[in-house]
């Protein structure tokens, strides 16, 4: 996909950006990055690199919107409570930008999707599950593809932009780090805006990473909404680490 009259103009404030670019915005408008949960990170995800201009899109959920997802998971208007959140999602993001085409799967993503990967540029993980986020970490180690985690609950979120180069760590070097809550958002809750925040931080870091802007040192980015604070932790490669060891 190139600029052209019709979309130039469309772009105008992304070429303006030193960072960006024309043929930064070219570059966007030819890669492919994978969602994978379209929650409430997925949805604020998914709305920016849709509005951006990101050539190919590729989500998975295995969900139905429910009631109690329309507080914070605004991609779902009220008539598509029970409806599927994927087709729900690819039709209101149509509307956002019909130049993005944008793949569903109706499913929770495992082991069985790895080739999805494949023509991948970056991937977003938005799940709510760790299984789901070791078995995308591993992927992304092993086929060297970016891989931007998120999570948040009640009011405080985490992000961390893993770039997969050979000296980097990886999250399975950190997951001890993030004491993995034993309670989910249903228990615990969350506040809304506080997933489109860590949503949208993930989608900074997905932009950046396509566009070759990557962290030169790897930080977990914390986010606290009570104190409204940001703190980050420098990670370090775990010479232990089961995925990106040397071995
Ligand atoms: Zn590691």
């Amino acid at each position: 996909m190139q600029l052209d009259s019709s979309n130039t103009m469309r772009y105008c404030r992304h070429i303006l950006l030193p960072e960006v670019q024309e043929e930064g915005q070219e570059t966007l408008m030819n890669s492919h990055a994978l969602i994978v949960g379209a929650g409430g990170l997925g949805c604020a995800v998914l709305q920016y690199l849709v509005a951006a201009g990101t050539g190919k899109i590729t989500v998975f959920d295995h969900d139905t919107v429910d009631i109690t997802n329309l507080q914070r998971q605004i991609l779902y208007p009220e008539l598509s409570v029970g409806y599927s959140k994927v087709e729900t999602a690819k039709q209101q993001l149509a509307k956002l930008n019909s130049q993005v085409e944008i793949n569903t799967f109706n499913k929770q993503f495992d082991h069985s999707d790895k080739s999805t990967l494949n023509s991948v540029n970056v991937v977003i993980d938005c799940s709510d599950n760790l299984q789901t986020r070791l078995l995308l970490n591993t992927l992304c180690w092993s086929k060297k593809i970016p891989l931007i985690s998120g999570s948040a609950i009640r009011m405080e979120g985490q992000v961390i932009h893993f770039p997969m180069r050979d000296d980097d760590p990886c999250y399975a070097c950190v997951a001890s780090f993030f004491n993995e809550p034993s309670l989910s958002c249903m228990e615990a809750g969350v506040l809304s805006p506080v997933v489109g925040t860590i949503g949208s931080l993930q989608a900074t870091e997905a932009i950046k990473s396509l566009l070759n802007i990557e962290p030169s040192s790897l930080s977990l980015l914390l986010y606290d909404a009570h104190q409204l604070a940001f703190q980050t932790f420098k990670i370090n490669k775990n010479p232990q680490c089961n995925v990106c060891a040397d071995r």
